[in-house]
């Protein structure tokens, strides 16, 4: 129990890695409130946690709609914890490729809204006397291959941000980390490889068949296990870890050994 007495915000909370985490820290004592656009899955959600987590419809891409999630929490005596990680695959092109709307839009869903999530929640936690920050990258953060262009750099803005607000947030004792997944097989994955509904399948055959590329640990990952390194991060076991990653990626960042 981790998180006893803990409120938590979660956003991107009804799929995947944001739903794994929501329901990790409410087992963990915590109560959440969780937003996403999507109404019937935060729905859902709620409905299986025995009331320890909120949802509410929350785009954050919308400053208000995030303002709002936090003030939730704020009526419940948080934040203690947020986790910024809604998050979709964004525009799909080339750097010779990209078109404005699409770039802006990828940058607002992925990048601003992180920033917005942590200028929001921070003077509320400030006051509190504390709180810890998870933002939600990705191996693409670091590597060219893994995702395409305006997404990665999105992902390697979130990184360097966690570092920034790390050192400017150490003085009120508010920690901000990223998480780094590697494949996961969640809704985004597959939708990334055009097969909606049969992500953990894709991934699984994916990691096995690219040979080379192939990651260490010979299975996609699961969104625990993104919950368990943010959950790690977000706790006290973390108090001395701060504004750096986890890569949780099964080793797919340093690749396979070679025969010799
Ligand atoms: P997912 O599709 O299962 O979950 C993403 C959630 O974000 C969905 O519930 C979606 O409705 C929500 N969302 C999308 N746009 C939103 C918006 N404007 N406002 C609020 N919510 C919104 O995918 P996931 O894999 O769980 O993705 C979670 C995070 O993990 C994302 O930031 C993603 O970029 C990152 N990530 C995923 C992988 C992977 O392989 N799955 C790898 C690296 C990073």
């Amino acid at each position: 129990m981790r998180f006893s007495g803990k409120v938590a915000v979660v956003t991107g909370a009804a799929s995947g890695i944001g739903r794994a985490t929501a329901l990790r820290l409410a087992e963990e004592g915590a109560t959440v409130v969780a937003g996403d656009i999507d109404e019937a899955g935060g729905r859902e959600l709620a409905e299986t946690s025995n009331g320890r987590i909120r949802f509410r419809r929350t785009d954050v891409t919308i400053e208000d709609d995030i303002v709002a999630l936090i003030a939730e929490a704020a009526e419940l005596g948080g934040p203690d914890i947020l986790f910024n990680n809604a998050g979709a695959g964004g525009l799909r092109a080339k750097i010779d490729e990209i078109d404005a709307a699409g770039w802006d839009r990828t940058m607002d869903l992925l990048l601003r809204s992180v920033a917005l999530g942590i200028r929001h929640a921070a003077p509320l936690m400030a006051k509190k006397g504390g709180g810890a920050i998870v933002n939600t990258a990705s191996v693409a953060a670091l590597a060219s291959g893994a995702a395409p262009t305006a997404y990665s750099v999105a992902k390697a803005g979130v990184l360097h941000l966690t570092r920034l607000a790390a050192a400017d947030l150490a003085k009120d004792r508010i920690r901000v980390n990223a998480v780094l997944p590697g494949f996961i097989a969640t809704n985004i994955f597959s939708a990334s490889l055009g097969l909606e509904g049969q992500a953990r399948d894709q991934a699984n055959a994916l990691i096995q068949g690219v040979g080379q590329q192939a990651q260490p640990v010979a299975r996609a990952g699961r969104p625990e296990d993104i919950a368990a390194a943010v959950c790690f991060l977000a706790s006290d076991d973390a108090g001395f870890v701060n504004g750096t990653h986890l890569l949780v990626d099964g080793g797919l960042s340093v690749g396979p050994r070679h025969s010799w």
